[in-house]
């Protein structure tokens, strides 16, 4: 294999070791921990199993964690009022809700009611519009495309001057990962592509990439012959493609798979992310450095 692996399971323990031992050091000065609320509402499998990995997770870095579980039938109205709660609450400085919610519940009216300095998902107008402006003004870049910067940057690739392609325009991964990679930044500085499903000529942009960054949703659209030899590929796509049996529990799990054609990539790429352990384990450590630095932005010392 040529391709060096950049292993998001590596780069995150990495992270919740450094964010330990800033909340011990906070604990310690300030006397004070990161507060996270995530509130689920019903009970989805999926959002009870990614909810569980939060409070893990936030447990393990020495976050105080409250879990809010509601019912499905909850009103739109009573959620709104949580919000408001946890907004006015002192003792919180992250607000999380899962995704999706029940039908009867507008999603963006709830995410928008969000204090923006709550708003450790990033995904508050205020925000968004924070990260367009860039420097000073991020406080919350959406967790994703900031667990792809960090995988970018701690893997020694050279942003600086680099082409970047990102094939996608989604608002939680296309559109801020190329954002993040054109500011005038540390980890950034780039010049970016984006392409999408009206694209013309999707081989000849992917072959010209230093960074390629693939967040499609379509397994295998990323073929060998459209990496450019030496590239960076970081492969977002989290696709189902069967079923196995697992060996630790007897249970049957998702066979899961990437945008792009993993096996042959791997020959040609300078670094590639493989998928599972990739960008995946990502996302929800970048969600307690959010947590942190909402914190840290309260205190004065971010
Ligand atoms: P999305 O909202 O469905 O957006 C997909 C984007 O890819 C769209 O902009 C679409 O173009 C483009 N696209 C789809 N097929 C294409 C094709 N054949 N050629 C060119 N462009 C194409 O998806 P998303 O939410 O961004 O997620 C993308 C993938 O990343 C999914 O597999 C998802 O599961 C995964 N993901 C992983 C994580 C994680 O690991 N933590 C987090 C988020 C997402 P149009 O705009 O033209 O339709």
């Amino acid at each position: 294999m040529a391709a060096k692996l950049i292993k998001g399971t590596e780069i995150r323990e990495e992270i919740l070791e450094e964010i330990t031992a800033d909340v011990a050091e906070i604990k310690e000065k300030h006397g004070v921990v990161p507060g996270l609320v995530t509130i689920l509402v019903g009970e989805s499998p999926a959002s009870i199993s990614y909810v569980t990995l939060k409070i893990k997770t936030a447990h393990r870095v020495g976050f105080n964690e409250i879990q809010d579980s509601q019912p499905d039938d909850l009103s739109e109205e009573a959620l709104l009022g949580m919000i408001d709660k946890y907004n006015k609450d002192d003792s919180i400085n992250g607000i999380l809700v899962q995704l999706p919610l029940p039908k009867h519940i507008d999603e963006k009216k709830i995410l928008n009611a969000i204090d923006p300095d709550k708003d450790v998902d990033g995904f508050h107008p205020v925000n968004v519009g924070r990260l367009m402006i860039g420097g000073d003004e991020v406080k919350f870049p959406p967790c994703t495309p900031a667990g792809i910067q960090e995988m970018i940057v701690r893997a020694g690739v050279e942003t600086s001057g680099a082409e970047v392609v990102v094939v996608g325009r989604s608002n939680i991964v296309g559109k801020p990962i190329a954002n993040m990679m054109f500011q005038k930044a540390a980890g950034a500085n780039s010049t970016v592509t984006v392409v999408h499903t009206r694209t013309k000529d999707l081989a000849a942009h992917c072959l010209r990439a230093d960074i390629l960054i693939v967040a499609a949703g379509v397994p295998g659209l990323v073929k060998p012959e459209w990496i450019k030899p030496g590239a960076c590929v970081i492969d977002v796509g989290v696709n189902r493609i069967g079923e196995k049996i697992s060996e630790k529990t007897g249970k049957k799990i998702a066979i899961l798979s990437g945008d792009v054609d993993f096996d042959a990539a791997k020959e040609i790429a300078g670094y590639i992310t493989p998928v599972p352990g990739g960008v995946g384990p990502m996302t929800i450590t970048m969600l307690m450095k959010n947590t942190l630095k909402s914190l840290k932005f309260k205190l004065g010392i971010a």
